[in-house]
């Protein structure tokens, strides 16, 4: 937990968000301003900054995100045409909320290959 994070402030109900799954460890969320029709982020309870912050034994947790990722992949029928998972770590990957998270996209063809933003 840290007191200025806002996805923290989402997992204590300190701020509403369109949750779309949780379970002891993780919470899904609609992304506030989404880059694709589906855009979910799949959020660990626990404060981790960002993907460089992992620790070894936070490797089954990350595993836990991708499976979550792919339940709600299924949940929003993006499991036949595709969908894409995208973890942005710092700066220059334009990581702006620094609370570790998978971004779930699908819903349209993603054409780039560099996700990020609206060019995703
Ligand atoms: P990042 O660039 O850090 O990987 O992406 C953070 C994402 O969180 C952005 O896509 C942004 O739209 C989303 N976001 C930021 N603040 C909020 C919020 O308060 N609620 C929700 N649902 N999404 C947020
Ligand atoms: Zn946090």
């Amino acid at each position: 937990m840290s007191v200025d994070c806002v996805f923290c402030k989402i997992i204590n109900r300190e701020l509403d968000a369109d949750i779309v799954y949780e379970d002891e460890k993780a919470i899904a969320f609609k992304d506030i301003n989404p880059a694709a029709p589906v855009h979910i982020l799949v959020v660990p309870r626990k404060h981790i900054p960002s993907l460089k912050d992992l620790e070894k034994s936070d490797e089954a947790l990350i595993g836990h995100l991708h499976t979550i990722a792919n339940e709600i992949a299924k949940a929003f029928k993006l499991d036949n045409k595709g969908y894409r998972i995208v973890i942005n770590c710092g700066a220059d990957a334009g990581q702006i909320v620094f609370h570790l998270h998978l971004h779930l996209l699908g819903g349209r063809p993603l054409l780039q290959t560099i996700a990020k933003g609206r060019g995703v």
